[in-house]
């Protein structure tokens, strides 16, 4: 009699032989899975199983007690409630934190996942600390771990920082091998992450710059949706125009003075300060475009503009011409603090929060500033 198959096991479902324990009092079924295991782990870690196992067996027949009729988890996978039970019954020296390693992860992904939904906050934590020490230094970490960490991040709505470095490292994968955006892309949308979406978009934007004009073609033929291309054209246009404003043959007007701040006289001013000053902006402008080529590194570029000046300033033939165009690194140097480097600006310029509708006003004001100064400029 005990050696019959049962009808569930004909039925296509198996046993999960490590996790079907002969003593167990609970019959449990995920996607094809049967597990047989004890209540009281899963009531004593999980508010969820808890309340499960309190709700009333009603007809005399309850669930739980057969493979015909077991507990369905629905919506869940084997895969994530075999690591829970795997650990959950694991001896102490097991679930030591320094103790799991790397090749663990998918396992730990599993159990942070299936605990956060079944309210386990003791696993929970527990997997969030072993992942943590696993991606202190993603350049070790396997590649195929990135997309699944950051999408677990994103669900459990944790760690925000981390989630970035794991983005940023994924997109440096795709960006180095050429692979296609579609998977980051498809990620960072899920989770509604506006920064994430930037660095993909940047990514195809230098694509577009190296020469890549296929590739707007593959990615609306794999259905990437009009939205991201209109927000790459968009945040293109505004960048190159945010960085055209910077590269003329003067130094923007704000960034000169009518008089001569080392104390020279107009003549002086007029024939040593502004010509040096012109040639020290053109040779940084064009410094900073051959060390960062692409246009969507325009906070980089700014900021080596910056440390170019200050550091050729040494080179002026006088302290007067050097203390005059130290005013002009400090005026620069104070307004690319202004957020208008920020990238976030150029891609979602419509769908403005509060903070950013401030941030915007900011940068809109320093706009102006610069046309309204740039117009006495074309004196010279
Ligand atoms: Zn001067």
């Amino acid at each position: 009699m005990s050696t019959m198959v049962s009808p569930a096991v004909s039925a296509g479902y198996h046993h999960y032989n490590d996790y079907y324990y002969p003593s167990g009092d609970s019959i449990i079924r995920v996607e094809n899975t049967l597990f047989k295991i004890h209540k009281f782990p899963l009531v004593h870690n999980s508010a969820v199983f808890a309340s499960m196992f309190e709700l009333p067996s009603g007809d005399g027949n309850p669930e739980g007690l057969s493979d015909e009729l077991p507990i369905v988890l629905e919506g869940e996978t084997a895969e994530d409630f075999r690591a829970v039970v795997k650990y959950i019954y694991a001896p102490p020296i097991q679930v030591q934190i320094q103790s799991i390693p790397a090749a663990a992860l998918p396992e730990m992904i599993s159990v942070a996942r299936f605990s956060h939904k079944y309210a386990m906050d003791h696993w929970r934590s527990w997997a969030l600390k072993v992942i943590g020490l696993h991606v202190t230094n993603l350049d070790l970490l396997p590649k195929e771990y990135l997309q699944p960490l950051y999408s677990l991040f994103i669900l459990l709505e944790v760690g925000p920082s981390t989630r970035a470095r794991i983005l940023k490292r994924w997109c440096d994968m795709v960006e180095k091998n050429n692979l296609s955006i579609i998977p980051v892309l498809a990620a960072a949308d899920a989770g509604e992450d506006r920064e994430g979406l930037v660095a993909v978009y940047c990514i195809e934007i230098r694509r577009w710059e190296k020469g890549a004009s296929t590739s707007a073609q593959t990615l609306t033929r794999n259905g990437v949706s009009q939205i991201h291309f209109q927000r790459m054209h968009s945040g293109h246009t505004s960048l190159t125009l945010a960085w055209n404003r910077f590269r003329t043959h003067e130094p923007p007007a704000m960034f000169q003075g009518t008089h001569c701040a080392g104390g020279g006289s107009a003549e002086y001013h007029t024939t040593r300060c502004i010509p040096y000053s012109r040639t020290q902006w053109v040779e940084a402008i064009v410094d900073a475009e051959r060390v960062y080529p692409h246009v969507t590194q325009i906070a980089s570029r700014l900021s080596h503009v910056g440390k170019r000046l200050q550091k050729n300033n040494m080179d002026a033939s006088t302290l007067k011409m050097a203390t005059c165009f130290d005013a002009v690194i400090k005026r620069f140097n104070y307004h690319v603090q202004e957020p208008d480097t920020s990238l976030e600006n150029h891609f979602f310029p419509c769908e403005l929060d509060s903070t950013e509708s401030l941030r915007r006003k900011q940068s809109v004001r320093f706009s102006r500033t610069l046309e309204v100064q740039l117009v006495p400029s074309t004196g010279h």
